[in-house]
């Protein structure tokens, strides 16, 4: 397609989008200008797309690494696309509107590649919904022909067992991704300006890259997984994209190992990523230090499949407070295994601010947890939980599986038991009951574990013990969250399934499945109906037993464990007997790797970086300083909502390196006061918030470094010092003016109808003419409104706009320009008032 044209159609799209933001859930979610977001081109473009909503897809560390790979290669560029919630679908779909990336607004089939990250199973269907909506047809065989389709490539650890989606998929890339991810767009780069558009070919060559398996070219073409040997050695982002909107892991997280020693046998990602790789902590600490400048963010988190399995944990952890404090940087260990906690671990994690605790015992009894190889006696419970008790926490979250080899009656009584020893041990230890929310889900056997061969226990089955754990546990008043048991038999059919599984997930999708992983959209009655047309029956693939010599529908890939090694393992599982962390004794899984390269020494850590502040080196508390920072709220960044702007504002400051002063308590955070609220879709002239700051501070050196680390649409405009015992910027504003636009005329005929009539609100009522000072028209589809508080009776556009223009507030553009308060006369916030003068 001719540039030009392109440029200007993504650029309506892009026009189109913003008029109609307000209408979808979060909009904060499409607001492409997020900090550190990258807008490149290049010759190869990539799509990285995450078959879940943005929320989900940007807490992905896997996607935040491959942006930074590719972005960073001079012939290829990274944009990111995310599946569309049901509204935005609905609009799409309604509107003929192609699914784009959010950096340049391209529509997927205009990328070179599409790049998606199979995290679970049951987004397999969205994968398709994405194909669908970016305009791109749904299997290999469809694109083969087309020299203008993009290369479909898929990642992550489903790729284990690729075959359900394998006619979907083009080429998927098994294992570690930061080296092969290189090669494979250097060879689509060459094959690109070679220009002779044969895809079969080009499909050939990517074969032969270590890692990556081709469908197209058979079964019986074996792939062995790719693998990086030391972390240290591949590149980790430091300046990720910061969202607007409040995502599930909300953070700086750091990888600081892949693989586990400990060989849970259920845990597919325990095997499928041994042996296990450390990041050296000199090098997590500089990555931390960067993350945390680049980013704006106070928490941040050390991830891994069991964090405090690392070497030198303890030791990382001071030192990593003893930098990071002062900032009231607070610091999370996600995935602890409960041998592993002790108590200088516990004095680290609660230095800045504690977070909830999350222990998985798995199962109930002390025999279940040796068939599963979990190193957790009910002796170690008791002593950590009197530990984390002690240290003072309050929340703990529980994981057990129901459904697991060998279960007996006594293993799922046994869960209640343990949760009720939690409970009397919170009020034994601090006199309360702890908040204890407990999770319970259905085993699910995957691929190259131990538990392969093992058929899930059937949905009866499952359903029978869900109720009675549940029924034990809600007689306790704890907060229970059961895993819907039919979700996991479709995890398990495709886990454990052939290629016939894809008619099943194409039948579902066509039938309307997508997002199946949120219980809001997972539709039981169209996967039967989608089974009853393709007789296809996912539950038998769910629970089908398999005998050691069958041959598995994963067996043409090898992850370098051997089949051998996964057997005695299954069998000693059946003995529920014990195999130790292959860090103390190599138990010969087939990977070949030395023991001692995994018992790290303890390394000596360097001295803190000179420009770090600790605790010490802070003026004593109290001095410190007010200042009004005045800013702007325009462009697409109109539709945040008032915690996305301050939060927003909030981290541009933390780059821009503000020493705040901190409120006291669990959870300190910046004293800041933010002006009356704009509304989602309202944009802002003149806003204001308050911060108190330690000195030295130089107001206008400050201002100019905040002007360069917000993100598009926020813009600092002024600062100044302002005392301590002037009003409050809400106490203040009561008046304020506001630019109003239309699409289309717009008139005042509302306004001279309703001007005397009485609004209600819960307990008072207003005149509107009373709310509404003034009202003029400045052009056909323009007027400026100046309205002001009534008392406590707040200026509501949503209430005063439909009554003046005979619109609704949203289908107008409505831009603040200025708020006052009285002070002998309307001023405005950076004004000095009288006050001000005689201090
Ligand atoms: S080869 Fe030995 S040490 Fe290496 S991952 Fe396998 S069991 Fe562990």
């Amino acid at each position: 397609m001719d540039l030009g044209l392109f440029l200007a159609k993504a650029f309506l799209r892009v026009l189109s989008l913003w008029v109609n933001l307000l209408h979808f859930q979060k909009p904060g979610r499409y607001v492409n200008s997020e900090y550190n977001a990258i807008h490149k081109k290049a010759p190869v473009s990539v799509a990285l797309a995450f078959p879940d909503i943005y929320d989900v897809g940007m807490s992905h560390l896997g996607l935040k690494i491959l942006y930074a790979i590719i972005n960073e290669l001079p012939f290829s560029s990274a944009e990111r696309v995310f599946a569309p919630w049901s509204d935005l679908e609905a609009a799409l779909r309604e509107q003929k509107e192609p699914l784009t990336s959010l950096e340049s607004n391209r529509p997927l089939h205009a990328f070179d590649i599409v790049g998606f990250s199979l995290q679970y199973e049951l987004s397999y269907t969205t994968v398709l919904n994405m194909l669908d909506l970016g305009g791109i047809p749904l299997r290999t065989e469809q694109r083969l022909e087309s020299k203008d389709m993009p290369l479909i490539l898929a990642g992550g650890p489903c790729t284990v067992n690729p075959q359900p989606m394998s006619p979907f998929i083009d080429a998927f890339l098994i294992g570690d991704g930061e080296e092969a991810v290189k090669e494979i767009l250097s060879l689509y780069h060459q094959w690109k300006e070679d220009g002779s558009g044969d895809r079969s070919m080009l499909l050939k060559n990517l074969a032969r890259i270590e890692g990556v398996h081709v469908p197209f070219l058979g079964k019986e073409s074996k792939t062995k997984r790719r693998f990086i040997h030391s972390l240290d050695d591949v590149p980790f982002p430091t300046d990720p994209v910061v969202p607007f909107t409040n995502i599930i892991h909300d953070r700086v997280n750091i990888e600081i190992s892949r693989g586990c020693t400990m060989g849970c046998r259920f845990c597919q990602a325990g095997m499928i990523y041994r042996p296990a790789r450390e990041r050296s902590p000199e090098k997590i600490l500089e990555i931390a230090e960067k993350s945390l400048r680049s980013t704006g963010y106070d928490t941040l988190s050390f991830t891994s499949l069991s964090s405090g399995d690392y070497s030198c944990l303890n030791l990382l952890m001071k030192e990593f407070n003893r930098r990071f404090s002062s900032q009231r940087v607070s610091l999370s260990l996600p995935s602890l295994r409960v041998g592993s906690v002790n108590e200088d671990m516990l004095k680290e994690l609660r230095a800045v601010r504690k977070s909830g605790f999350t222990i998985a015992p798995e199962a109930g009894t002390d025999r279940l947890r040796a068939v599963i190889n979990k190193d957790f006696t009910n002796e170690t419970y008791s002593r950590a939980i009197e530990m984390l008790f002690r240290a003072g926490w309050q929340n703990l979250k529980l994981y057990f599986m129901i459904g697991l080899p060998t279960e007996t009656d006594e293993d799922i009584s046994a869960i209640s038991g343990m949760v009720l020893q939690a409970i009397r041990t919170s009020k034994k230890m601090t006199g309360r009951h702890a908040t204890l929310s407990v999770g319970v889900s259905s085993f699910v056997p995957k691929p190259h574990t131990p538990f392969q061969w093992y058929g899930q226990n059937n949905l009866d089955t499952i359903l029978e013990k869900n109720r009675y754990v549940k029924a034990a546990l809600l007689r306790r008043g704890v907060q229970f969250r059961g895993h819907d048991p039919e979700m996991s038999m479709l995890e398990a059919a495709f886990s454990r399934g052939d290629e016939n599984l894809s008619q099943l997930i194409e039948e579902a999708w066509r039938l309307g499945c997508r997002l199946d992983a949120w219980t809001e959209f997972f539709d039981p009655s169209k996967w039967k109906q989608a089974m009853e047309k393709t007789g296809i029956d996912a539950a038998a693939y769910a629970e089908r037993e398999y005998a050691y010599d069958t041959p598995l529908p994963w067996d043409n890939i090898d992850t370098g464990i051997t089949k051998k090694f996964l057997w005695s393992e299954y069998q000693k599982a059946t003995a529920a007997e014990f195999t130790s962390d292959c860090r103390k004794v190599c138990h010969a899984c087939g990977l070949k790797c030395r023991p001692e390269d995994l018992q790290k020494e303890i390394p000596v850590l360097s001295s803190p970086a000179s420009d770090m502040k600790t605790r010490k080196n802070l003026p004593p508390e109290g001095i410190s300083l007010r200042a009004r920072l005045q800013y702007n709220k325009l462009g697409r960044a109109r539709y945040l909502s008032h915690l996305e702007t301050t939060t927003a504002l909030v981290r541009g400051m933390r780059r821009a390196g503000f020493p705040f002063k901190y409120t006291e308590g669990f959870h300190p955070g910046p004293k800041v006061s933010f002006g009356p609220a704009l509304g989602v879709g309202t944009a802002g002239m003149k806003e204001y918030i308050d911060i108190e700051l330690l000195p030295p501070f130089g107001l206008q050196e400050g201002l100019l470094l905040l002007m360069k680390n917000l993100p598009d649409g926020l813009q600092a405009t002024a600062m100044k010092a302002v005392p301590k015992s002037e009003k409050s910027l809400t106490g203040f504003v009561v008046r304020y003016t506001y630019e109003i636009i239309a699409r289309q005329g717009l008139s005042l005929d509302g306004f001279f109808e309703n001007r005397d009539m009485m609004i209600q609100r819960k307990q008072n009522s207003f005149r509107l003419s009373d709310m509404v000072e003034d009202v003029r028209k400045t052009g056909d589809t323009s007027a400026l409104l100046t309205a002001k508080d009534l008392g406590e009776i707040k200026v509501r556009l949503d209430e005063l706009l439909p009554l003046i223009f005979k619109q609704p507030a949203d289908d107008l553009e409505i831009t603040r320009t200025a708020m006052f308060g009285w002070d002998g006369r309307w001023k405005e916030p950076m004004e000095e008032t009288a006050w001000q003068a005689r201090s």
